[in-house]
């Protein structure tokens, strides 16, 4: 079995994964994928509940899209993840998108219908908000909301969902103030417009933001690189901020360093990670998901404790 398939596998599925028992049936599909920590997960949860399918990575680029989606059905696939660029595209790809994938502007969660239809679902809004609750004991409802990197596609779905429960302040901070202005027109359908607030990614909407919010939620790609600067600077947290970072790369990211000089509590993207990969699972299997395998099997993979 290889780490990562790809179209040309995919053209031929069954010669390519004849030496695959029990049969890939599952991937996450992305360019590039060879990261994503969605097999090791998938798989614990698949083994544990005895189920004869496994899950891998598909390659699949840009242009070569529409052409994976329209193989899945004949090479036997369940379901599939979209990852990075592929969210936004598949919404418009799929014969049916549900609302939460409608709300999101991307889909995250595929069902291959036996008639061989593609169904889309998003499950990371609602996964961001189980992990803020169990990395916190407390739920959006209740917090005041400064999202940073809002016009990106995690950004958006985080948005998204903090306004549908009704969170009592929502602050959105992009670095390109353009890429927010139809999140915002979306948004304001669902959430009175007195409660929303938005800027830049200056000194000067970040002082604001932060002292009028309780949860700072890092949707940039700043944390993933060494030598990332911290997207908040700690001159601005108080200990009395939440700090969850979207970013699970196994190191404390810059956010959650400099949250510590302030005595802030904070937690990484792991568990958002874990509960929309939950969700999903249950999408496929309407089934719950066994979470403590797929969290166990995730904390091996990463070394470090998903907090
Ligand atoms: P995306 O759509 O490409 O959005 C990237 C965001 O980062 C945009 O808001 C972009 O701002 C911003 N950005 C990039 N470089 C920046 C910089 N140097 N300074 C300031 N802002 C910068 O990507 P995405 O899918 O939303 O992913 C964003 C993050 O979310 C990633 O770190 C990813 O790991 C994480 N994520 C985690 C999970 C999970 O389950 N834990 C799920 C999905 C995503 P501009 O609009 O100005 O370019």
């Amino acid at each position: 079995m290889k780490d990562v398939y790809t179209i040309a596998d995919l053209r031929d599925w069954r010669a390519a994964t004849a030496d695959c028992d029990p049969p890939l049936r599952l991937a996450v599909i992305g360019d590039p994928v060879a990261h994503s920590a969605s097999p090791p997960m998938h798989n614990a949860a698949l083994a544990a509940l005895g189920i004869l399918a496994r899950y891998t990575r598909l390659h699949i680029r840009p242009e070569e899209l529409t052409e994976a989606l329209g193989l899945l059905h004949g090479a036997g696939f369940i379901g599939i993840n979209c990852t990075i660029p592929h969210k936004p595209a598949v919404l418009d790809a799929v014969d049916i998108a549900d609302d939460g994938a409608q709300r999101a502007g991307g889909v995250n969660t595929i069902v291959v219908r036996p008639d061989g239809k593609l169904h889309g679902f998003s499950t990371d809004g609602p996964g961001f908000s189980r992990a803020v609750r169990e990395s916190f004991g407390v739920d959006l409802r209740d917090l005041r909301v400064l999202v940073l990197g809002a016009g990106g596609g995690a950004g958006r779905a985080i948005a998204m969902q903090c306004a549908g429960e009704q969170c009592p302040a929502l602050t959105l901070l992009n670095r390109s103030l353009d890429k927010l202005e139809p999140l915002l027109d979306d948004i304001a359908k669902v959430c009175p417009f007195d409660r929303i607030s938005s800027g830049d990614l200056s000194d000067l909407f970040l002082k604001l933001g932060l002292a009028n919010s309780d949860l700072v939620v890092n949707c940039t790609a700043l944390g993933m690189k060494p030598g990332d600067k911290s997207p908040a600077p700690a001159r601005h947290i108080e200990a009395r901020h939440l700090l969850y970072d979207t970013i699970y790369v196994g190191h404390r990211t810059p956010l959650l360093t400099a949250g510590d000089t302030a005595g802030a509590k904070g937690a990484n993207g792991l568990s958002m990670l874990l509960h929309q990969g939950a969700l999903s699972f249950k999408i496929w299997f309407q089934r719950d998901a066994p979470i403590e395998e797929m969290r166990r099997a995730l904390l091996s993979r990463f070394d470090s404790p998903a907090k």
